[in-house]
């Protein structure tokens, strides 16, 4: 594609955008928030300003209709700066409002999608619960329906803005107990009678400025209204939002991957041992330049992964499996080498790289851990059909 295509216009704009706030809106703060354990809001209302969280949805809700490859930009920019942001924005957008926009109703895109667009209203996604990690089929929380309403009861955990959250996607068992789970998704609009967000009880490893809950759903009422697709078809919903987030994943582990051999090659340049700068030492620079081949192969998989989405290519899934397998494997190898490279510095929570090493653990967990992407690509290559996935 030329470079005065629009849509190479369009997502030069749009990264050069992402970048500018990620270096002066988010870095420099990424570290306090990671201490307090928080993000601000105003930070979510400026992301909605800037088009953030608006990204892939249509412009006729409110959304800025930026194709994938143009949306992975952003999370890879932000990533760089903050994983608890970018995690905000994969769970947020990815996650919830393309799920609407995928799977609602046209009601129910108009009732929420503005919205969620702007900020004004804030989404979680709620799949997982004690005993169903990756084995989303061992749901155990239940739907009942009374007439025209559903009756939800059961516990989720480590739910991603589950805390802070106005609009929940939540995924419950609609069949008797016996026999594999039939899934049904509902949105739940909060607060509402019948739902408790409680703190998870423990510090998180990384990620410790995203509100992260577990909830509790004692008789909650959900009108049929608030269904979201048919009955018994929760699980391939779930699954469908999965490959938007996991692109999320995909990309913002680029961006700390990045992040990493900036710091590296920064400390290289300056730190000074031997008479001479480290970076002058040839071993030091084989860390670098397998950092730098590592992150530009990730990056490349991973715009592949999005043109694949944007194309509907029956691809997509695998591609995004691989994007996420090797980006986040790729960027934990670039944390573990630049705290090496920092020495005691990139050893004390005074330093970014700390944050980045601790961070790049939970995106090889979460939206499906990297055992289950090895069994998404594998299966398909044997032409096995799909295993159950994890958020
Ligand atoms: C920071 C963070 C944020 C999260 N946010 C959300 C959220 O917003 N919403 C949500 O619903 N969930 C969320 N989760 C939960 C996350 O999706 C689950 O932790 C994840 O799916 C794995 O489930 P589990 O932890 O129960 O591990 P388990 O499924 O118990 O797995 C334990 C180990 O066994 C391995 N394993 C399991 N099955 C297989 C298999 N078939 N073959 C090979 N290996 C296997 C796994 O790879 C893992 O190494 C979040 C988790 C974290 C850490």
């Amino acid at each position: 594609m030329a470079d005065d295509d629009p849509r190479r216009k369009l997502l030069a704009a749009v990264r050069a955008r992402a970048r500018d706030f990620a270096r002066a809106e988010v870095a420099p703060h990424a570290g306090a928030w990671d201490r307090a354990g928080a993000l601000p809001r105003a930070l979510i209302d400026c992301m909605g300003a800037l088009g953030f969280l608006a990204g892939p949805l249509p412009t006729r809700h409110g959304g800025s209709g930026w194709d994938n490859e143009t949306f992975v930009a952003v999370y890879e920019e932000i990533g760089w700066a903050c994983s608890s942001t970018r995690g905000f924005l994969a769970v947020h957008t990815g996650l919830v409002s393309q799920c609407l926009a995928d799977h609602g109703s046209a009601e129910q895109q108009r009732r929420w999608l503005p919205d969620l667009a702007s900020g004004a209203r804030i989404g979680c996604y709620a799949l997982t619960e004690e005993g169903a990690g990756s084995d989303v089929g061992a749901i155990a929380t239940r739907a009942r329906r009374r007439g025209d309403t559903w009756v939800l009861d059961g516990r989720k955990t480590w739910i991603t803005n589950g805390g802070i959250a106005d609009l929940a996607l939540v995924f419950a068992r609609s069949n008797e107990p016996g026999g594999r789970a039939e899934l049904t998704a509902f949105v739940v609009e909060l607060p509402s009678p019948g739902w408790r967000a409680e703190p998870l009880g423990v510090q998180p490893l990384g990620h410790r400025a995203s509100d992260h809950a577990r909830l509790v759903l004692e008789g909650l009422e959900v009108p049929d209204s608030q269904r979201l697709g048919e009955v018994g078809r929760g699980f391939a919903i779930a699954l469908s939002a999965l490959d938007h987030g996991r692109l999320g994943v995909a990309a913002g582990a680029v961006g700390i991957g990045r992040a990493c051999l900036d710091e590296a090659v920064a400390h290289a340049q300056s730190r000074r041992q031997f008479g001479q700068r480290i970076g002058d030492f040839q071993m030091v620079q084989a860390d670098l330049a397998e950092m730098y081949a590592e992150n530009e192969a990730a990056g490349a998989l991973v715009a592949r992964a999005a043109r694949a989405a944007d194309q509907a290519s029956s691809e997509v899934t695998r591609l995004t499996s691989a994007a996420k397998l090797f980006a986040t494997e790729a960027a934990q190898r670039a944390a573990d080498k630049a705290v090496l490279l920092l020495g005691n510095r990139g050893y004390g929570d005074g330093h970014p790289v700390e944050r980045y090493y601790r961070d790049i653990q939970g995106l090889r967990i979460y939206e499906g851990t990297n055992h289950i992407h090895r069994l998404i690509i594998g299966r398909a290559l044997v032409g096995r059909p799909p295993a159950a996935a994890a958020p």
